[in-house]
């Protein structure tokens, strides 16, 4: 056993989600990623005096949303509270975030792993303002700051420290995302920080009940890094145990590059931000009526899709997963089943193996020329024993290309399967008498040979001859006789 066994990696996570609001959460400056810099905001996002919030009902809603989702309890009033501190990205010299009040409370998120399902309480949902972006310039004594971001809409999730390897914390990451992604809250792009995550890990011995102390590891942007982040930072925490040293509690940074966490600064409290209720701002009210509104425009969750993929379809679980990942295509899929439904399990190896490998770049699931009718009709031709999965590719290849119906091309290029017993045994004949020798030797106990014959057969015919009934007439011409 090594000494690493002996402890418990304990994780709670608290995911930043930018909400997809057009403006921002106190003002109406436009939310548009990518602009010039400063040329998002107004009064409100710069902090000027006399300039006053007022509250983006959108974004309530997404936060909402995201609470009924987590099965959060959406408390009928929360509270605004400015959190103080000093960084030039922020110039009101606090943010607007939730302290005591937030909007949802008491959640839980249940993911799937291979061998254990974890169910991941959520402690909580609040509402914030993000900061701006400071760009340090190398080499030159000067910092650059951008508002555009100042004041764009945010949802922090906070869980429980439930989580207990980093492959768990992946998961419900990935589960989180799909989840925010699916109710059109977040557009999820990681790459962007749209979707980001601080990451609070700390080691205990197994059987100990008091939590160890933690390390935060901050604003961290892709589920690898996520991963070899936390495994970095268990067996650094381990590693001065076991040396007899104390964690100290503290903020890190992950540097990908080098794949270390460093300490960034020490752990600040919650009294150093002077939380106070935001006096600008009134008491957020939910009322039930608007509540029910907002629950009844939910649309249906991933892991409710995927039970009823496998369900309805008789799916595997993981073509399940795969479909589900993103709704667009499982509304394809379920688009491509209305116009063929016999055989869901080929039409979703079609989309997964075939159609999903086209989505990339700038082809999304929506424009790529294939759409679902004519994947189902190209799947019925399958099925219904027109055309081989080996010809059937060849179509495909073709339908991408020119977005033509496979009917079509079928006919174009002569792609029809033969299932003509008589023009493949004629085929059949021909090999057999220009490879006599190959016969013999089949006959003779070389049965392995059956292999070749199928090829030759396939080859003489062009891909076109259907595998199933030449491999049947061979074998009865060759051991028949
Ligand atoms: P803070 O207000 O300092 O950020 P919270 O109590 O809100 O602290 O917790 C922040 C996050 O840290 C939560 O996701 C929580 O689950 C997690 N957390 C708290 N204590 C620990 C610990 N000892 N080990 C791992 N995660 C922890
Ligand atoms: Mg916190």
């Amino acid at each position: 056993m090594s000494v690493y066994d002996k402890y418990e990696v304990v994780i709670g996570l608290e995911v930043h989600c930018q909400l997809l609001t057009d403006s921002k959460i106190f003002s109406s400056a436009p939310t548009t990623f990518g602009a010039a810099p400063n040329t998002q905001v107004c009064e409100v996002d710069l902090g000027l005096p006399g300039a006053l919030p007022v509250l983006n009902k959108q974004a309530v809603e997404f936060a909402i949303r995201a609470g009924l989702a987590l099965g959060c309890e959406i408390r009928p009033t929360s509270q605004f509270a400015r959190k103080n501190y000093f960084y030039p990205d922020l110039p009101k010299g606090y943010q607007i975030s939730q302290h005591v009040h937030p909007i949802c409370e008491h959640g839980s998120l249940t993911v799937e792993l291979e061998s254990l399902s974890r169910r991941v309480r959520v402690m909580r949902i609040h509402m914030e303002e993000d900061a701006g972006k400071s760009s340090h310039l190398e080499g030159k004594p000067v910092s650059l700051v951008d508002l555009n971001r100042a004041g764009v809409p945010l949802i922090e999730i906070v869980s429980e420290p439930d989580l207990r390897s980093s492959d768990e914390a992946v998961a419900y990451l990935k589960e989180l995302h799909s989840i925010v992604v699916y109710l059109g809250v977040c557009d999820g792009n990681m790459e962007e920080g749209s979707f980001r995550c601080d990451a609070n890990v700390s080691v205990r011995l197994h059987g100990q009940a008091e939590l160890g102390t933690r390390a935060e590891l901050k604003n961290i942007n892709s589920f690898k890094f996520i991963k070899d982040a936390i495994n970095y930072e268990v067996r650094r925490q381990i590693d001065l145990i076991e040396a007899g040293q104390k964690i100290v509690q503290e903020t890190r940074l992950y540097n990908p590059n080098k794949g270390v966490t460093f300490s960034m600064r020490s752990k600040e409290e919650s009294h150093d931000y002077r939380y106070f209720p935001e006096p600008d701002l009134p008491l957020l009210v939910i009322d039930s009526a608007w509540l029910e509104r907002v629950r009844a425009a939910m649309p249906e969750l991933p892991a409710k899709k995927r039970a009823r993929f496998v369900e309805a379809y008789d799916l595997g679980a993981h073509d399940a997963e795969v479909l589900c990942a993103s709704a667009p295509v499982a509304d394809y899929f379920e688009a491509a089943i209305e116009g063929y439904a016999k055989n869901p399990k080929v039409l979703a190896n079609w989309v997964i193996n075939e159609l999903l490998r086209e989505v990339s770049g700038d082809q999304t699931i929506d424009t790529v020329p294939v759409r679902p009718p004519q994947l189902a009709r190209l799947v019925e031709l399958i099925d219904t024993g027109v055309l081989s999965g080996k010809l059937a590719k060849q179509v495909f290849e073709a339908m991408v290309e020119s977005g033509q119906e496979a009917d079509a091309i079928v006919e174009e290029k002569g792609l029809v399967q033969v299932s003509d017993e008589g023009a493949i045994t004629q085929i059949i004949d021909e090999i057999f008498e220009q490879n006599p020798g190959q016969v013999s030797a089949f006959r003779e106990g070389k049965t392995t040979l059956i292999g070749w014959f199928v090829g030759q057969v396939m080859k003489q015919s062009r891909g076109k001859a259907n595998p199933q009934i030449v491999n049947d007439l061979l074998r009865a011409k060759l051991e028949g006789q």
